[in-house]
C-alpha cells in the first residue's frame, strides 16, 4: 500500500465538496444523539445494520432530503465508524464520541471505483510543472496537479480538509513502494533528547530546528489579533484562518525536517537502534511544549516507513535497560547523576563521559547484544571513547571495520 497526498485547486465547484462533508458532520451529530438515547435505555450502542437501515428511511423523509446529496457510501462509512467507537466504549473505557460543529467535519472516504480519472492537456499559456488531472467525485470533477505518479491501482480516495479550508484527497493505491539504498555495513544507536533531538553512537548531533518556537511569536501576535474582533464577523473569520495557517506552516516544516532526516539516516546506516519511546511524565511535565515540538513519536513512524522502502532495519531496545546511567566502558551504574548533569566521570575505570553519547553507546551495546548481531565495545583513548571494537556474529555486519 501506498498513500499520497494532492491538494485540489480552488476551485468553484470547491463549495460541493465543503456542503457534502458538511452534511457528514451533520448526520453523525444526529446519530450520535440517537445512539446515547438508546444507549442510556439498553446499555448499548446501536449496530452499524440498524443506524444504516435507519438512515435510508430518514433519506425518503421530505425534512432529510438534503442527505441524499453526499454519496451515500460516504454516509455509511460515517456510521460505520460510529458503531465502531460505540461498540469500543465499553472494551476500550472511553467516552462517547463527541458532537461536533458540522464545519468541523474533516472527512471522507470514496472505494477506488467509485471515483474516475482524467488527464487534463495543459493548456499553452500556463502550463504547470506536474500534470493536472481531474478525479471524479460523485458526480462532479475537481481537478488537482499530480505531483506523484499513480503507479498501482487505487483502493481508497480519503477527502480531507484543514482548517484553512484547503481540501485534500489521499490516494491509497495497491503498490509495493521498494527503493534499496547502498549497503554501508554500519550500525548506529540513538539517544533522544530535549536539547539534542537525537544522538548518535559515533558522537555525531542532530538537533531539531524547533519550529514551533521559531514561530511563537509570530502566534501569539495572530491569536491577539483574533481575539480583538468581533464574534461572528468576517474579520474574526479571516484572523481565524490566520492563526490556523501559521499552525499548519508549523507542521509543515517540522514535516519536512523529520522526512529528510530520517531518509539521511537510513542513506548513512543499515541498521538503527533506539529506546522503546517512554517519555516519563517527569520530562513532558518540564519540558511540555518542547517534547510536543519535537514530535518523538511521529519521527519514529516516518523513519519505520523510509526503513522498510530502503531495506534498511529500526530496532527499538526494551524500555527497562537502564542507558543514561550506566558507564558505556564497564557498566559501573552512577546512582547520583541526575537531569542536569551533562558530562560525568566514571569514578570505576576513570573516563570522561558525555551523557548523551553514552546513553546512544549503551543503546547500541545493548541492541547488537539482544538481537544476537555480535558484540561490541567501546574503545577508550587518554580517558576519552573515541570508538568501537566489534566482533560480528551476524552476516549483516561482515565487514571488520563496520563500526568504523
Ligand atoms: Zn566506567
Amino acid at each position: 500500500m501506498r498513500n499520497t497526498k494532492h491538494k485540489l485547486f480552488h476551485d468553484k465547484s470547491l463549495r460541493h465538496l465543503h456542503d457534502e462533508l458538511n452534511i457528514c458532520g451533520v448526520v453523525r451529530n444526529h446519530f450520535i444523539a440517537l445512539c446515547m438515547r438508546y444507549y442510556r435505555r439498553y446499555g448499548k450502542g446501536l449496530s452499524y445494520a440498524k443506524m444504516s437501515a435507519h438512515l435510508t428511511k430518514l433519506k425518503k423523509l421530505e425534512k432529510y432530503q438534503h442527505w441524499n446529496i453526499p454519496y451515500s457510501w460516504a454516509l455509511q462509512n460515517v456510521l460505520k465508524r460510529l458503531a465502531q467507537s460505540f461498540s469500543e466504549m465499553k472494551t476500550l473505557g472511553r467516552g462517547h464520541p463527541q458532537f461536533k460543529s458540522c464545519k468541523k467535519h474533516k472527512g471522507m472516504t470514496f472505494r477506488g471505483n467509485q471515483v474516475k480519472f482524467e488527464y487534463l492537456l495543459p493548456k499553452q499559456k500556463n502550463q504547470r510543472n506536474h500534470a493536472t488531472f481531474q478525479i471524479r467525485l460523485n458526480g462532479r470533477w475537481y481537478r488537482f496537479a499530480e505531483h506523484r505518479p499513480v503507479e498501482g491501482k487505487i483502493v481508497e480516495v480519503q477527502v480531507t480538509r484543514d482548517a484553512i479550508g484547503d481540501v485534500y484527497i489521499t490516494l491509497t493505491e495497491e503498490c509495493k513502494e521498494v527503493k534499496p539504498e547502498p549497503k554501508t555495513g554500519k550500525a548506529e544507536g540513538f539517544d533522544m533528547g530535549i536539547k539534542d533531538f537525537l544522538t548518535g553512537s559515533d558522537g555525531e548531533r542532530y538537533t531539531s530546528p524547533m519550529f514551533y518556537k521559531q514561530n511563537a511569536d509570530k502566534l501569539a501576535k495572530a491569536q491577539q489579533v483574533h481575539s480583538r474582533k468581533v464574534k461572528g464577523s468576517n474579520n474574526r473569520e479571516r484572523e481565524r484562518k490566520n492563526v490556523a495557517r501559521i499552525h499548519k506552516k508549523t507542521e509543515n516544516q517540522r514535516t519536512d525536517h523529520h522526512w529528510k532526516l530520517a531518509i539521511e539516516l537510513c542513506k548513512k546506516f543499515d541498521i538503527l537502534f533506539f529506546e522503546d519511546l517512554n517519555l516519563d511524565g517527569n520530562l513532558k511535565r518540564l519540558f511540555g511544549k518542547q517534547v510536543s515540538d519535537l514530535a518523538f513519536g511521529e519521527f519514529m513512524l516516518k523513519l519505520k516507513h523510509q526503513a522498510t522502502k530502503r531495506l534498511k532495519r529500526v530496532y527499538t531496545i526494551n524500555r527497562w535497560t537502564p542507558t543514561t546511567k550506566c558507564c558505556s566502558v564497564c557498566g559501573h551504574k552512577n546512582g547520583t547523576l541526575t537531569l542536569a548533569d551533562r558530562e560525568w566521570r566514571c569514578p570505576k575505570c576513570n573516563t570522561h563521559l558525555d551523557r548523551d553519547h553514552n546513553a546512544a553507546m549503551n543503546i547500541l551495546k545493548e541492541g547488537v547484544a539482544s538481537f544476537g548481531l555480535g558484540e561490541i565495545r567501546p574503545i577508550v583513548l587518554l580517558g576519552k571513547i573515541v570508538g568501537i571494537s566489534v566482533e560480528a556474529s551476524s552476516s549483516l555486519l561482515h565487514s571488520t571495520n563496520a563500526f568504523a
